[in-house]
């Protein structure tokens, strides 16, 4: 079983309405790496996409945007500038291929929907996300070196269904699977709740701590999914406020 399946026994009713469904479930262990290892195998763009996609958590719609300028790096660490203004969309060859000039032409979504610009869905905010392993860091320097652009969003998501057929999964992988399993990810990495809703680009409000519990949820690391917030009170015993993460206080005794 490549893709997480049952929630865990103990959740509580708010939690199971959070468990995602089938759709968007994460890979499990053995899944992450055959999904790597056949991103690996295919082409220099198979890797970019399926490597890039599973250890940045984008959307297949704003990674196919990726351009140079979104790249920063801070010492050893590779961070992704996800823009939060408007960009014009070159990212389609066209029906006749490309300009003399190199120019592409504006994806099917950004030509119909946005006047031929790309901007970030509403739902999420602009941000900068680590890119967590320097093989791939690299990777994704060295494609942009050479490369000017990444692909259509319908090119990507072609690509990482392609991708998770020959790692061998029996359902057809599509970018919410990847983008839960690098929130899970950084879950049981063992970073902050508020950075992983930020990397994430959920909002810093109840409707964005709600969506970055999930990551929680889904994680091994935190076997006991009810966290409470456990500070010391006045009577000795551990405070039994729940809340959202296992690395939060109640509104009374401080954070938040
Ligand atoms: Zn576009
Ligand atoms: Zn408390």
């Amino acid at each position: 079983m490549m893709i997480s399946g049952e929630p865990p026994g103990d959740l509580s009713e708010r939690q199971l309405i959070l468990y995602p469904g089938e759709q968007s479930l994460p890979f499990t262990d053995e899944g992450v790496d055959a999904f790597r290892t056949a991103s690996q195998e295919g082409d220099h763009k198979d890797r970019l996409i399926g490597e890039g996609i599973l250890l940045t958590g984008l959307k297949p719609g704003t990674f196919a945007h990726m351009t140079e300028e979104w790249l920063e790096r801070e010492g050893d660490r590779l961070f992704v500038r996800i823009p939060g203004d408007r960009v014009e969309c070159t990212v389609s060859p066209g029906r006749r291929g490309r300009t003399t000039s190199g120019g592409g032409y504006p994806c099917k979504d950004c030509k119909r929907l946005r006047d031929g610009y790309w901007t970030l869905n509403g739902t999420l905010q602009p941000r900068r996300v680590p890119v967590p392993e320097p093989g791939v860091a690299r990777f994704i320097e060295a494609y942009f070196a050479t490369h000017d652009r990444v692909c259509t969003p319908g090119t990507v998501s072609h690509r990482l269904e392609k991708i998770g057929e020959r790692a061998g999964f029996e359902k057809t992988v599509s970018g919410t699977n990847l983008r839960m399993t690098f929130g899970k990810m950084l879950a049981e990495k063992g970073f902050s709740s508020d950075v992983i809703r930020q990397v994430m680009g959920f909002r810093d409000n109840h409707q964005g701590k709600v969506m970055t519990q999930r990551y929680f949820i889904l994680s091994e690391e935190h076997e006991n999914p009810i966290y409470h917030c456990g500070e010391e009170t006045d009577s000795g015993s551990p405070c039994g406020r729940e809340v959202f993460f296992p690395d939060q206080t109640c509104y009374l005794h401080g954070q938040e």
